[in-house]
Parts: C-alpha cells; structure tokens; sequence
C-alpha cells in the first residue's frame, strides 16, 4: 500500500516520520504499556509530554516570556467567536480586515460580542488582492485588530505583518502558523486550528501576550476565558490529548529538519514550482491572485475551460494525487503545500500538470 501525493487544505498531510513515529508508538508510549490516548492528562507522563512540546514551541519560535502558550479545542471557528469574549468589553468595537471568506467569517461570529468593524475588505475584487495599507480605516480605540495572514480558500497572503500602532494586533493563522519563522513580538494573539501545519484537527494552539489576558474578565462562563486555561496549563476539563501528541511530534519533526528557516526556504521553493508551472503554461493554468500576495501555503488555480476540471481530477487520482479540488465556494484547483508536503510530491505535481496540459492543450 503506498501513500498518495496529498495536497489537502485541511485536515491535512501529516510529515510521514511523525505518522511512523505515533504508530511505533500506539500501543506502548513512553513505556507507559497504554497508548498516550488511554492515559490521564493529569499523570506525571502527559504533564511531561505538554511541558516538553510548550518548551519546543517556544524554542522555534522564539516566543518571548511574557507570551502563554494555551492548547485549546473548538476549532478556530469557536475562537472567531469567543476572542472578543475575551479581549473586548461589552459594548466595546474591534476592527477586522476582511480578506477572504475566513476572516469574514471572523467577523461576522465576533458581531455577536463585539461592534466588529470591517476596517479594510478586498471584497470588491472577489478576495484577489489585498486591502492597501493606507486605505484601512483603524480605529485607534478598537479593542484589538483582527486579520487571516492566509486565507486557505483563494491563497491569498499577507508577506508582511501589518503595522497597526498600538492596538493589538490578532492573527488567525491556521493555514501559515510554522510555515517561516515569525516575530511573535509584533502580535498580542497568534491562534491556528492545528490541522494544517501542526497536527490533527481538533486542536487550536494560541499564543497570547500577557496584557491581553489581564483584561477585565466579561461575565462569561470559566471554560470560555483564556486567562483561566493559561492559570490552568490548558487543561480546564480534558484536553486533546492526542492532538497535543501529535502536535509535538511535529514541532520535534520540524526541529530535525532544521526549523522554521528550513521551512520557510523549502515552502518558498515548492510555491515556486507550482506558480511557475501555471504562469509557464500559456494560459492552460490561471492563477488570479495579486503576484505579492500569492500564498506559500495554498495554491490555486483555473483550467482554461472548465470543463476539464472533472477530467484534471480524475486524471490526477488515478496518478495518485489527492485533495486538488479547490474549495466549493471558488471551485478550480487548489494545492496546499504545508510543511509536510514535500518537495518531491510538489515535483510530481507539477510534472502531471505539464502532461496533462500537453494531452489536453
Ligand atoms: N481560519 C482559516 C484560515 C482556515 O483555513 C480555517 C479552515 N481550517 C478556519 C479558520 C476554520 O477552522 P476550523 O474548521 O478549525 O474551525
């Protein structure tokens, strides 16, 4: 049984030796004689394994001391809604940059808890581009500004972190969380849905600044605030233990391969590839999205008639490739090119692109 060449946006491919490594590992962990899923979250053996994965974190990604590191559940979904909770007091605004359906999203779960402002959108361009700086309009008072430095749909990626003064600075980073190293200085929260670049989905990793968590806590119930799971090393009632395993070994896995440089060099590379191939290919392949922003992590494209979008897919299954289609709200092509998948894969993308735009040409 070999395994396919998976480019899929989330959940997605898992780095093999990581894979290898739970499996060896299943039935035995840590001399334990349970796998890490049977145990308690409180035994001496997982409150080890949850400090150790704190400290590599931390270890890649320079994360400075006055930050928590919180291991959390519900998706990034339920933080759209939950962090301004958290981070505004009721009655209180917050400004949004609304880039693709990810952060519209966000913003429209915030507007339940918060004016959530839309301060900057790129809508008008079906999500193609990136709002200008200068145009934003920011509201100095705003609680905190909220953007999605990739969004995974079209793969539209903000290159640099925005300068927002002094309000703090919120990134949903599920899709390009590890995907290059990062000042985490420049931010008050970091949060990123796990199945992408960290492990399986059912997870939510945040880095939160200090000051945020010291906030005047709203009337909301104790499993619902951050400062609670950072007094309570995340573990309020009982965590993903699994996820929090797996999580690990993948920082441990990107450690060995020689960290978020490494990744960023060979993210880069792969990207390349993709993108080359699409605007080598005379017009067969399109890919709409402004140059500066193309994403590193997720890479769409449009056949020039669509209809060999159904024979592109079924072709490239049978080659062994999965997770091509693009999401349902844009259809077209989409690979996403996470730090698990590796160059190789990317190649023999790219290979069957040009063989099939020679077949269908
Ligand atoms: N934000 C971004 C940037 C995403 O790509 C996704 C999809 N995984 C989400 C939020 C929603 O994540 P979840 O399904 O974990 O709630």
């Amino acid at each position: 049984m070999s395994r396919a060449w998976n480019f899929s946006a989330g959940p997605a491919a898992l780095a093999e030796a990581v894979l290898k490594r739970a499996q060896a590992e299943m039935l035995d962990w840590n001399g334990s004689g349970a796998s890490v899923m049977e145990l308690s979250h409180r035994g001496k053996r997982f409150m080890e394994l949850a400090a150790a994965t704190e400290r590599r974190l931390r270890r890649l990604l320079d994360i400075p001391s006055n930050y928590k590191v919180l291991f959390l559940q519900g998706g990034a979904t339920q933080h759209f809604a939950q962090i301004p909770m958290n981070l505004a007091p009721e009655g209180g605004t917050a400004d949004y940059i609304v880039t693709g359906i990810f952060s519209k999203k966000a913003a429209s779960e915030a507007a339940f808890h918060v004016d959530a402002r839309v301060a900057a959108t790129s809508e008008s361009t079906d999500f193609l581009t990136l709002p200008p700086r200068p145009a934003w309009r920011l509201n100095p008072q705003a609680s905190y500004v909220h953007y999605t430095p990739n969004e995974t749909i079209r793969g539209l990626e903000f290159h640099e972190i925005p300068d927002v003064g002094d309000v703090p600075l919120v990134a949903d980073m599920s899709s390009n969380i590890l995907g290059a190293p990062l000042d985490v200085s420049r931010f008050g929260m970091i949060y990123a849905g796990a199945q992408k670049n960290i492990g399986p989905s059912g997870l939510v990793l945040m880095i939160v600044r200090d000051d945020l968590l010291a906030r005047p806590p709203r009337p909301i119930a104790k499993i619902l605030r951050y400062a609670e799971q950072a007094a309570n090393d995340s573990m309020l009632n009982t965590p993903n233990t699994w996820g929090w395993y797996l999580a690990g070994l993948t920082f441990e896995w990107i450690e060995q391969e020689g960290g978020l440089a490494a990744m960023a060099e060979r993210n880069a590379r792969k990207s390349a590839m993709v993108y080359d191939t699409i605007d080598g290919s005379n017009g067969f392949y399109r890919n709409d999205v402004e140059r500066a922003a193309r994403s590193r992590m997720n890479a769409s494209f449009v056949l020039h008639d669509g209809a060999l979008d159904s024979m592109f897919l079924a072709e490239s299954e049978a080659a062994g490739f999965i997770g091509l289609k693009g999401h349902k709200a844009v259809g077209g092509m989409r690979a996403s090119l996470y730090n698990a998948v590796s160059p190789a894969a990317v190649e023999a993308l790219v290979q069957f692109m040009r063989d099939f735009a020679a077949r269908h040409g």
